[in-house]
């Protein structure tokens, strides 16, 4: 089986080409095309501008994709497109694109969900088996999922605010740190003392696995403002300790919240369990080493798949195209763009009650 896929729901313009052959899977090509700098003057994703680049660049981006993966569309099994969530006009400029080749190529055409793209990404990169559980954690996102199979998630919590990519990099634009802020503030908080100030652990006293990010900001702000008023400005040194306190605040978060997780998904006794992490938040290694932590004191395998395919990418669209197509699911040209799309349309009331 060989897919293309199409993703356009945020910010990158991407196509790739996945090849299944018998349980192998191979990524034939993977083509990202970043907008950050189209953004970078507002301060953040502006959807028009966003549009607009998609539809202008996902054309060639297709091209340059089959030619990296050395196929023509006669090869082709499916397309596969990003059919939300996402900002509407983006991921229309996707779906469009994908009918427009389904229609001209006479391939079946196949809706993905982004969010089960970044999910299904553990299968494509190391063959997990359901169940696993997955913390998708961006600069968009931050919720534990359960994959049971390819149409079956249950989402166990998430964050109620913000998500924790936003957070880190609304502390580097608060410290005058460089954008994205996740790798300028760990580098610094490398540097910093995080015992100097003290951060909120929210929600943590609280059962389930819901998180909240929004306080951190507030009390960063706090801090940065207090030694402001103190001293008249920011060292390094402050810098970096703020840093360092507020990562500390996010790891015993996402780990404390991981490990509840945890304990929910092995309450069903998975045989070969494991935890997968995906999105841009996922580099962060002191995360990373405090996730690893609690898996492995549970026994169970943790997996961080390369950060080319935890961020937003196509071949994680192909693959979940792939999925789909083996289990004979496919659309048709009445396929919808749909800017909400929650992966879990079921309620679990059980999960997370009494933990
Ligand atoms: P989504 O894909 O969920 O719509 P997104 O495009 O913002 O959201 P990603 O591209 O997966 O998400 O990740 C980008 C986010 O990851 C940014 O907020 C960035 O600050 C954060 N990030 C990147 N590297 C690190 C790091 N080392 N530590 C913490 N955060 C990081
Ligand atoms: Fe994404």
């Amino acid at each position: 089986i060989t897919i293309l896929g199409l993703e356009s729901s945020c910010d990158d313009t991407a196509a790739g080409v996945v090849r299944l052959v018998g349980n192998q899977p191979e990524i034939l090509s993977s083509v990202v095309e970043g907008q950050t700098d189209l953004h970078a003057a507002f301060g953040g994703v502006v959807p028009e501008i966003a549009a607009r680049a998609h539809a202008e660049k996902i054309d060639t981006c297709v091209e340059q994709a089959l030619s990296d993966a050395g196929v023509a569309l006669a090869d082709l099994d499916a397309v596969a497109v990003t059919a939300g969530p996402g900002l509407i006009g983006g991921v229309l400029a996707g779906v469009m694109c994908a009918k427009a080749i389904s229609a001209a190529a006479g391939l079946p055409l196949i809706g993905v969900n982004h969010l089960a793209g970044h999910a299904l990404t553990p299968r494509l990169t190391d063959g997990l088996s359901f169940p696993y559980l997955m913390l998708l954690v961006s600069g968009g996102h931050c919720q534990f999922l359960l994959v049971r199979g390819v149409e079956d998630f249950t989402r166990l919590g998430g964050t109620i605010d913000d998500a924790p990519g936003e957070a880190f990099d609304k502390t580097a634009k608060l410290l005058g740190l460089p954008q994205p802020g996740g790798p300028s503030v760990e580098a610094r908080a490398a540097e910093g003392k995080s015992a100097r100030f003290a951060f909120p652990r929210p929600l943590l006293d609280r059962p389930g696995v819901d998180l909240s990010f929004s306080g951190l900001k507030t009390a960063l702000l706090r801090a940065r403002d207090g030694v402001v008023a103190e001293k008249g400005g920011l060292t390094e040194q402050d810098r970096a300790d703020l840093c360092a306190g507020f990562q500390a605040a996010v790891v015993d978060v996402l780990s404390a919240k991981s490990a509840r997780a945890l304990d929910l998904y092995l309450d069903e006794a998975p045989a070969q369990p494991a935890f997968a992490v995906a999105g841009g938040v996922a580099a962060n290694r002191a995360i990373r080493a405090a996730l690893e932590q609690v898996a492995a004191e549970r026994g169970v395998r943790f997996l961080a798949p390369p950060l080319s395919l935890c961020t937003d990418n196509a071949a994680m669209i192909a693959w979940a195209g792939i999925e789909r197509f083996r289990l004979g699911l496919r659309d048709d040209l009445s396929l919808s763009a749909r800017p909400r799309w929650p992966l879990d349309r079921r309620s679990a009331p059980m999960l997370g009650a009494g933990k």
